[in-house]
This record gives structure tokens, C-alpha cells and sequence, in this order.
């Protein structure tokens, strides 16, 4: 049986996502996602307990329901749609070939119900999972699917702040983060290959030691003297470093602050959106930290939220004092401004206007990438089937080569060719847009089906794309028409995706730290060479991005006016909008 596929050892040994040409399921669209289903857990975090990513999330509900979907995506007929709801496999229904192969909805919860206490109490008692983004949804694909992210964040915040985005206007720059988790472990390399500096606190010297050997870390320290002093021997010399420091990010941020130093960039990538596994709050070790959010997890959750509001204390203060300051996904301040429930304020400022000032730090999304999201450019991604980088090293050839009239496309492929670690089944994380992702998808289709690549391709993307999520406090923060929390548009695109025939459509809903806070949509889709494919292609990732453009037009953002006018970016999707109601107003 495990030759079939390593899940079904149960976590028994080490998992290494299946390899080659040969088919173990009845098609590849199902081999395909077999295969993604392997990778999450190749690369995931706590692969023994099914974590992929994000402090606690999940690729199933537990090892059981993990083998009997590996099962039934090993007999799964392709006029067949297996069903899944929150990591367990509910039965199969009779679909048609084009439909989706996989639907899947984890945690989605009316609003009333949505709270992190009555998650926390489902999780404990193994009826339901925080399924992530990309956990569940088996597209995680390690580190590179932010790092691509992180590193258009960062161009735009050095185009923004600092004059331009080369190496010249980093020169001598330097960010302050946290987090060398699954996501935060691209920070210091996406800092690196853009030439800016880094100081990344971390509590955990094991993520330290794995981020160091991949080659992510130039100097590790253990207290923040050594670091500081290893940085700026760096940056007196002209020279980009990244520096790991073992602590708590708690105690170094307002350390920094107290030292009267200001870094250019300030952020956060520790897992703070979940205080009760994600976040570790000051005085505790790793080990106090597990024993106690066992023996008394509502303590733990009021110290973590504390330790985080003084981080936030901190990183105001750096504001003030000259850094660009911005939240980087993880509810930072969402948690802060929960803090202000555990205390008592004696003679202080008003819960209105601490919640103001913590909400003064921008959304990297509002700040930064909004204009490429409205665009529907966004982090698309691919994964060579076969295992084979040769498949890799041709893809990215012909993306290289597709795009002459955005050559910032080819540039990032060279870039990451050059710097991205390789984690798992050979992958490649790339922004693009409405036009431009169904064009690569088919073109790779004909490289499969004319034998030029080995093994069928797997597209997919981040949720938190143009369309496929809704998060007031990420993706959708100070939406022009204030739509921040209106969840219409990843629900519609789990039907559009679901009517232009993707291969995999799940919706996820928030887990402890996003409860009540997020709703999301995912897509994969197998590119198998087969002439029926192409189609599917093209109207499921057209359907995704124009979706993701008809959104950010209906809410009041000329560029995604002018996507939709021009039908694309680079190439043609053909997108009908109809324009906004009369009555429709921005905010
Ligand atoms: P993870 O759980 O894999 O890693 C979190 C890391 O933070 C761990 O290594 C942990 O040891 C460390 N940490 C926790 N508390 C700390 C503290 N007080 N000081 C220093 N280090 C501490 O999580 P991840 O997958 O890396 O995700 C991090 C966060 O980013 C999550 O909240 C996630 O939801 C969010 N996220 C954002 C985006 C985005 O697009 N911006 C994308 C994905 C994830």
C-alpha cells in the first residue's frame, strides 16, 4: 500500500511526494493532485501531524482521513467529484470529465459561530482544521510561495520610500522582522535578492538552523549586540547581509527602539494571528510555552496578545522615529487591539484612539500591492509533476521568453533561479496576470502533450490573489467601496472556477487567529496535454483573474477599469464590465 502513495503509511516514515512518469491514479488530473497532496506534506512544517504551515495548518483532519483521501484520489474516475469538508472525505458524486475532480470547504462557519473559542473547541476534539491558504488546499509549495510576494512587497515599498527599487536605493538599508516560519523563512532571502539588509528575530533555533543551511542566513546570533554589530560591520562595507538573532521578538523590538536605532523597513512574520500556537509570549521557553497552553491555554492567549502589543508599542515607536512600519498578513494588530480587552485602562487613552494608532501601521496590501491585485496580477504558481527540474528549467525558459512587454517577468525568474532554495517537487512562484496565466498554462499544456516536457504541470496560486479572498485585515483592507468584508467575490469565484472546469476548488474559512476574519478561494488545475485541458485552462484562469479585475473595478480602481477596457495585461482575455451602479459611492 505505501508503494501506492507514502500517506498511506500514516506517518510512519518521512513523505516524499511521488516522482516520474509513471500514473499510480486512473488520470493525471487525479495523479496531479495526489501529488500536491504528497508535496504539502514533503515540505510542510510538522509533517507527523499533518502541518503544513501558519502555526496549525492542515493539509487533512487526521492521518485516517488523510489515507482514505489518498485513496479515493488513487480510484477516483474523472465524470466523478470526490468531495471533501474539512479534511475528511465525505463519498464521491457522478459529475462529468469537465468538472472538478476535488471540492473542498474547510471551517466556513456563519458569522455568529465564527469565533476563535468555539474553533479552538471543534479543533480540540478533531471536528474540524484550520485548513490555511494553501494547506488544505495541497498548493503550498514552501517558502518560494511568498518569497515571490515578499519580494514584490518589498520593490514596491523601496519604489515607494526610497527612491527605486535596485540595489543602488538599498544600499546601505536595513529591515527588522520576526519569523523564520514556513512563510517568514523568505524574508531575509527576498530582502537579499533585492540588496536590502536584514535583522530576523526568531525564537525557535531550529527554524534558525534550518533557514541558515538552506543558505537564507549569512550570520546567526544569539544575543543582539553580536547581530547588531554583525550588521553593521555589513552595511560600513557596502555589503548586504542577512542576520539571524535567536530571541524573542517582544523584547528585541522595543530593545531596538530603546537604542535610538531606526531600521528603513520594520515587520512581523511570527504566526501572531493564532496566540495560542503561534506566537510565543515573553518569559516563556518553548517548552513552558506547550506545557501551559495545555495546563492553561487562556493564559497563554492573554500573554501572547500582551507580548505582541508591546511589539506593536515598539514598531509605532519606530514609526515615529523614521522606519517604513507595515503589517505583513499575520493580524498583527488585530491581536494588539485585543489586548486592550485583558487590561484595565487607569487614566489612558481611549480604547478609540489606541485602536486608531495601532491601526496608523498600514496593511501591506492597502500600502503596497493593491494596484497589481486590481490589475489581476497576483502569485500564480507551477509544479513540475515529474520531479524533474529539467521540466522546471523549460518553463521558466518559456515564461521568460512570453512576456517581452513586462521584462520585470523574465527578471524575477532569473532572480529566483538564481536564489530560491528548492523545497520539494520542483515549483516556480510568479506574478502574473488576467491573460497572461491562461497563456502560459496552455502553451505548457502543448509542451506536455508534444513530450518536450516529461510529466504533466500543475498551475495554481496563493488564495490571497486578486479575486480568491476576502481578509479586513489583509487582502482586503480599505477597499475603496468599503467592501473589505463582503465575502460575494471569493464565493463567486469558487462557482466561476468551479463552471470553467478547475480540478481542484476549495473555500476556507479562518481557524483560532482568523476566525471570523477570512474567507478565501483556491484552484489547481493539471495541465495534462489533452486538447480539452487547453480549454479548461484558459476559461478557469481567465474566469479566476477577470473576476479579481471586475472586482476591484466594480469597487472604484481605475486600473482595474483599464484592465478590463484593454482585456488583459499582456495578452487577451476578453472581460465584459458592465460599470457601477449609479448609486455606488467610495468610501
Ligand atoms: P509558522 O508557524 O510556520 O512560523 C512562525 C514562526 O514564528 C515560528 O518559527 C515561531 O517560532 C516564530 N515565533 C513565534 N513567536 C515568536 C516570537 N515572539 N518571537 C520570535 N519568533 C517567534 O508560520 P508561517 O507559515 O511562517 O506564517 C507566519 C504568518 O504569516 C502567519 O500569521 C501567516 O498566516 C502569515 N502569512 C502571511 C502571508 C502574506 O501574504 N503576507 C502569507 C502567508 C502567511
Amino acid at each position: 500500500m505505501t508503494a501506492l502513495s507514502p500517506i498511506l503509511a500514516r506517518g510512519a516514515e518521512p513523505l516524499r511526494a511521488h516522482r516520474g512518469t509513471e500514473l499510480r491514479a486512473r488520470s493525471w488530473r487525479a495523479e496531479g493532485l495526489l501529488r500536491m497532496f504528497e508535496n504539502v506534506l514533503e515540505v510542510g512544517e510538522r509533517p507527523q501531524d499533518l502541518v503544513v504551515y501558519a502555526a496549525i495548518g492542515k493539509a487533512a483532519r487526521d492521518w485516517d482521513a488523510a489515507a482514505r483521501i489518498a485513496t479515493a484520489l488513487l480510484e477516483l474516475d474523472v465524470a466523478d467529484t470526490l468531495v471533501l469538508q474539512s479534511g475528511i472525505p465525505v463519498g464521491t458524486l457522478p459529475t462529468h470529465d469537465g468538472a472538478p475532480l476535488v471540492l473542498s470547504a474547510v471551517n466556513n462557519t456563519v458569522g455568529n459561530w465564527a469565533t476563535a473559542d468555539r474553533f479552538y473547541d471543534r479543533f480540540a476534539a478533531g471536528q474540524t482544521i484550520w485548513g490555511g491558504l494553501t494547506a488544505a488546499a495541497w498548493q503550498y509549495i514552501g517558502r518560494q510561495g511568498v518569497l515571490a510576494g515578499t519580494y514584490e512587497l518589498l520593490g514596491a515599498v523601496a519604489a515607494r520610500h526610497f527612491g527605486g527599487r535596485t540595489p543602488e536605493h538599498l544600499r546601505g538599508r536595513w529591515m527588522l522582522t520576526a519569523g523564520m516560519g514556513g512563510m517568514g523563512s523568505s524574508q531575509p532571502i527576498s530582502a537579499a535578492i533585492l540588496g536590502l539588509s536584514s535583522l530576523t528575530v526568531e525564537a525557535d533555533p531550529v527554524k534558525i538552523e534550518r533557514l541558515r543551511s538552506a543558505g537564507g542566513l549569512d550570520v546567526v546570533a544569539e544575543d543582539l549586540e553580536s547581530a547588531l554589530a554583525a550588521l553593521h560591520h555589513a552595511l560600513d562595507a557596502g555589503e548586504v547581509i542577512a542576520v539571524g538573532l535567536l530571541g524573542n521578538a517582544a523584547e528585541t523590538f522595543p530593545a531596538v527602539a530603546e537604542r535610538g536605532l531606526v531600521p528603513d523597513v520594520v515587520t512581523d512574520q511570527t504566526a501572531a494571528h493564532d496566540v495560542r500556537f503561534g506566537y510565543l509570549p515573553v518569559g516563556y521557553s518553548l517548552e513552558s510555552w506547550a506545557a501551559t497552553r495545555e495546563s492553561d491555554p487562556q493564559r497563554v492567549e492573554r500573554d501572547a496578545r500582551a507580548s505582541i502589543a508591546r511589539q506593536v508599542e515598539a514598531m509605532l515607536a519606530l514609526a515615529r522615529a523614521g522606519a517604513v512600519v507595515f503589517e505583513n498578513g499575520n493580524n498583527l494588530r488585530v491581536q494588539a487591539i485585543a489586548s486592550l480587552d485583558d487590561t484595565v485602562p487607569v487614566g489612558r487613552e481611549s480604547r478609540e484612539s489606541a485602536e486608531r494608532r495601532i491601526l496608523s501601521i498600514p496593511g501591506f496590501m492597502e500600502g503596497y500591492l493593491r494596484p497589481l491585485f486590481a490589475r489581476g496580477i497576483g502569485p500564480f504558481r507551477w509544479v513540475a509533476l515529474s520531479g524533474d527540474a529539467r521540466d522546471l528549467d523549460r518553463i521558466d525558459a518559456e515564461v521568460s521568453a512570453l512576456f517581452p512587454q513586462r521584462p520585470e517577468i523574465a527578471a524575477w525568474i532569473a532572480l529566483a533561479r538564481q536564489h530560491v532554495p528548492e523545497q520539494g517537487l520542483p515549483a516556480r512562484s510568479c506574478w502574473l496576470g488576467l491573460g497572461e496565466r491562461s497563456a502560459i498554462a496552455v502553451r505548457v499544456n502543448e509542451l506536455v502533450a508534444s513530450g518536450e516536457l516529461t510529466a504533466p504541470v500543475l498551475f495554481s496560486r496563493d488564495h490571497l490573489d486578486s479575486a480568491g479572498m476576502t481578509h479586513p485585515r489583509i487582502g482586503t483592507e480599505g477597499m475603496r467601496d468599503r467592501s473589505d468584508g463582503v465575502t460575494d467575490w471569493p464565493l463567486l469565484d469558487a462557482m466561476v472556477l468551479s463552471a470553467t472546469g478547475a480540478d481542484l476548488v476549495a473555500i476556507h474559512s479562518g481557524g483560532g487567529g482568523y476566525a471570523g476574519w477570512m474567507q478565501s478561494t483556491g484552484v489547481s488545475i493539471v495541465a495534462d496535454g489533452a486538447a480539452s485541458t487547453a480549454q479548461r485552462l484558459t476559461r478557469a484562469l481567465d474566469g479566476d483573474s477577470g473576476l479579481g479585475v471586475l472586482r476591484h473595478a466594480q469597487a472604484g480602481y481605475p486600473e482595474a477599469a483599464a484592465s478590463a477596457a484593454a482585456g488583459g495585461e499582456t495578452c487577451q482575455a476578453p472581460v465584459a464590465w458592465f460599470g457601477r451602479n449609479e448609486g455606488e459611492r467610495d468610501a
